[in-house]
């Protein structure tokens, strides 16, 4: 399995001086099961990259097949699905999983931004690509890519946001971006999502203190991720989704913090990491 980060940053893209280390593209990330085939977490923009990254490859030819896993449909994480170029090239095939009340409506939510309003170029019915919309039901596991998918639904704004756990062979990936916890920490069904992975991707938006202030915007502090981590017993940690107005100095302070609280938390065998964009991890 191999993860490649293409967007690490939270609710806007944040380019400038102040972020080129950590990088300023919103949310998206990319893993290659071991089996091959590729599956996509969340279309922010850092989507863009990653969709001129497979442009040389069978995505360039009309032979491509990738599933899309969407976390949920607030900008940061769906922004860079327009600009994402595989879907323009007829004969690539795409299916993309979100949560909705109905496949129907998460068409209807991707289709929305893509109105001639908001956009200039296609609709989603005449990008190209085939693509195929389906609403996950919670707690019914699915298949991609010879991965076996989980969804769980953590507490984020009105709609919350889908956590995914993907299973390779055994081998497990988290995936939790904006999740508000909120005083009580993750709860149960949560922490049985990230039990035992290898790699649990966390929310991990603001300080501790920032969390607080900034309770009722449905984010992750670092403390909430070590606690998520500590709970799950997992093996490493990589934080993600850094506030806009985080520097990649505040993001370096924000890592070290995490550090500290998993050895003053029991999580002191825990590896720690900070997403970066444009990095890969090998499992
Ligand atoms: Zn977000």
């Amino acid at each position: 399995m191999q993860l490649a980060f293409w967007g690490v940053r939270g609710s806007i893209p944040a380019p400038g001086p102040a972020t080129v280390r950590y990088g300023g593209n919103t949310s998206c990330v990319s893993l290659r099961p071991s089996g091959g085939g590729l599956i996509v977490l969340d279309c922010g923009t850092g989507a863009r990259n990653l969709g001129m990254s497979l442009i040389d490859g069978p995505f360039g030819e009309g032979r491509g097949e990738a599933s899309i896993l969407l976390s949920h449909a607030h900008w940061d994480h769906i922004q860079g699905f327009p600009f994402f170029v595989p879907l323009y090239q007829p004969g690539n095939r795409f299916q993309i999983f979100g949560g909705a009340q109905s496949s129907a409506m998460l068409e209807g939510i991707l289709e929305g931004q893509m109105a001639p309003q908001y956009f200039p170029v296609q609709t989603l019915k005449n990008m190209g690509a085939s693509i195929e919309i389906a609403a996950i039901r919670e707690g019914e596991p699915f298949q991609v890519a010879g991965c076996t998918v989980r969804a769980r639904t953590n507490p984020h704004g009105r709609a919350g946001a889908l956590a995914f756990r993907i299973e390779d062979r055994g081998r497990a990936v988290a995936y939790a971006s904006d999740a508000g916890y909120g005083p009580g920490g993750p709860p149960a069904a949560s922490i049985e999502l990230y039990r035992g992975a290898e790699v649990l991707i966390h929310d991990s938006t603001y300080t501790p203190e920032d969390g607080r202030r900034y309770a009722n915007r449905g984010f992750s502090s670092v403390e909430d991720a070590v606690a998520a981590a500590v709970a799950g017993a997992v093996k490493r940690l990589v934080l993600f989704h850094y506030d806009q107005d985080y520097s990649d100095a505040d993001v370096d302070a924000l890592c070290a913090r995490g550090r500290r609280l998993l050895d003053q938390r029991g999580g002191g065998s825990i590896e720690l990491v900070a997403a970066v964009e444009g990095a890969t991890l090998a499992l």
